[in-house]
């Protein structure tokens, strides 16, 4: 089995929510959000065979009791992921995967294996935006993503999952759509940072999930992640 690689952090604390993972990037993603922070392996190649990558994951057991994959787009190379998800669970590894939901039938699939624990979806704008942001016809593959992943928490076949949504100035009317959508399944609020937008600040993100009425985390560069609750 061969991948394509994109890069492998062996412990992080960002990645996945109150757990120390080590993060494997598989490279390729067919979207071209205008934001987007890892253009450098949104294309190109450096195949390896999937067992360096295992190795990689296996040295970072003692500090990291997770891996979390990422990219680029992990679901782009199904077969590859599968593999890697399942070298990994053997090891004793949790398993999560960072999303953009393009490829519905991948996270279907790895839920019905049991070889994702935590899914963390991106829902990067209303529907009726989606294919003229990623620039490719998108939303109805999200939307069954987003199906998926609900029935699979409601039926205890995935234990975490999380909407991830990034906010730019002049797009905060979207927020409440996006959040509808989520339901009941955990929403991060994430800072949209890219050329030409003036970064949203936490008190501005805390004062935009105001009148959702909900719990939800909320990420910055300048404060981390921190968690918003009305109810205290
Ligand atoms: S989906 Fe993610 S990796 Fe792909 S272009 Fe958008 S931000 Fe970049």
């Amino acid at each position: 089995m061969y991948v394509n690689f994109g890069g492998f952090v062996p412990v992080s604390t960002v990645d996945w929510h109150g757990r120390a993972a080590c993060t494997v990037f598989l490279r390729g993603c067919p979207a071209r959000c205008f934001y987007c922070h890892n253009v450098a392996i949104q294309d190109g190649e450096d195949i390896r065979d999937a067992d360096e990558i295992i190795e990689m994951i296996r040295g970072s057991r003692m500090i990291a009791g997770a891996v979390v994959f990422s990219g680029g787009e992990p679901t782009m190379q199904g077969p590859a992921l599968a593999y890697l998800a399942a070298a990994a669970r053997r090891m004793g590894f949790s398993v999560g995967l960072h999303t953009n939901g393009i490829f519905p039938r991948v996270i279907e699939t790895l839920i019905k294996e049991r070889l994702v624990d935590m899914i963390a979806l991106d829902i990067k704008t209303t529907w009726d935006r989606y294919d003229d942001l990623l620039k490719l016809p998108a939303s109805n593959a999200v939307k069954q993503s987003l199906s998926a992943c609900k029935s699979a928490k409601a039926d205890g076949s995935l234990e975490t999952c999380e909407i991830v949504v990034t906010l730019f100035r002049g797009h905060e009317a979207e927020l409440p759509e996006i959040a509808k959508a989520a339901g009941d399944l955990d929403l991060v609020l994430q800072q949209g940072v890219a050329a030409g937008f003036a970064p949203f600040n936490l008190k501005e993100l805390q004062a935009l999930a105001a009148p959702l009425g909900r719990r939800l985390r909320i990420r910055t560069r300048e404060d981390g992640e921190v968690i918003y609750d009305p109810l205290q």
